[in-house]
């Protein structure tokens, strides 16, 4: 790093802490004593919802299937999206404890020494679901109708990415619209969704740049993902300079391409026979919410007329 490079993120950091200070002196969040990690009070469950509720609102015309799931997965399930070759260092699993009196006895002692005990549980064949789409495609089968199908998905996403910005969390929620077709029709889905994405965001009075990225995948091989991502355009990213415009700006929503990833590894064939493609778009609902309380600060009620419109609030 130049001397350059460690004063922005010296400054990147403070406005970081700048804005994580604001909202839990406000009483937006409730820091629970670990990075990433927040309970929400009732002004940010309200803009919260009155955001996811625009979202659904600006896809109404997909009509889509509403499904919503626990925010584990079976690990089965979990394999066969082959995350943990790509995000090793972001996934998460559950343990519980299977053994008997003697090894409690074991347990307890430890605690008592204090040492770790988390080491006597075994892996429960469970993990934390990191992207909300995950256990729709496991449901949908090899006969997909002529049109493909489309979901309705909200709930819990977990990343193992401990930070202090308050904008990188360790559980949150995103809500996507996700498409399983023809090659076609899922990237019909990801490009035709995208201006409506923008427009609504950009109504609720927040700069916003589309922008092509790449998902962080992990190592050396990961790079090589990341640049063929790119180069393929297979991901759009919703970016605003939440932290001012000396920063990279924050990715609040993304449009995503797939193509036949989760088509093969999960065998889902469209009427034709073909390996189906399939594509999401996601409304990251916690950044979404954190970039409002950033631009127009925390008391909804002072906010503008028009932004208070296009959220309903
Ligand atoms: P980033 O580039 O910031 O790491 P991502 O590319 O991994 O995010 P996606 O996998 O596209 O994000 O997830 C969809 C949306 O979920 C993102 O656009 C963002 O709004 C939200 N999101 C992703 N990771 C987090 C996180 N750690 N905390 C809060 N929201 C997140
Ligand atoms: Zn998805
Ligand atoms: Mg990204």
């Amino acid at each position: 790093m130049t001397t350059t490079d460690t004063t922005a993120a010296t400054a990147l950091d403070a406005a970081r802490a700048e804005l994580r200070g604001r909202l839990l002196a406000d009483g937006v969040l409730i820091d629970l004593g670990s990075p990433g990690l927040y309970g929400r009070t009732g002004v940010f469950e309200r803009v919260s919802a009155a955001v996811d509720a625009a979202a659904v609102r600006s896809q109404a015309d997909l009509h889509a299937d509403v499904l919503r799931f626990p925010p584990v997965e079976p690990l089965a399930a979990f394999e066969r999206t082959d995350y943990i070759a790509s995000f090793p260092d972001l996934a998460a699993s559950i343990s519980g404890f299977t053994g008997d009196d003697r090894t409690h006895r074991a347990l307890l002692a430890a605690r008592e020494r204090g040492e770790r005990w988390e080491t006597f549980l075994e892996p429960a064949d469970l993990m934390l679901t990191p992207a909300v789409c995950h256990p729709v495609y496991g449901l949908v089968g090899d006969s997909i109708p002529e049109g493909g199908r489309t979901f309705d998905i909200v709930g819990d996403s977990f990343r193992r990415e401990p930070s202090l910005d308050p904008m990188r969390l360790q559980a949150f929620h995103m809500h996507e619209f996700v498409h399983i077709g023809t090659p076609d029709s899922a990237k019909e889905h990801r490009d035709g969704r995208i201006p409506g994405m923008r427009a609504l965001l950009e109504s609720f009075g927040i700069a916003v740049d589309v922008v092509p990225a790449n998902d962080p995948f992990f190592g050396r091989v990961g790079q090589m993902l990341a640049r063929n991502q790119v180069e393929q355009s297979l991901k759009y990213e919703f970016v605003t300079p939440v932290y001012g415009p000396d920063h990279e700006p924050t990715a609040i929503s993304s449009a995503n391409l797939h193509e036949d990833h989760f088509g093969t590894s999960f065998g889902l064939r469209t009427a034709d026979g073909e390996v189906a493609h399939s594509a999401c778009i996601a409304f990251g609902l916690e950044r979404i919410t954190i970039a409002l309380f950033a631009a127009h600060g925390t008391d909804p009620d002072r906010w503008t007329p028009d932004v208070r419109a296009a959220l309903a609030l």
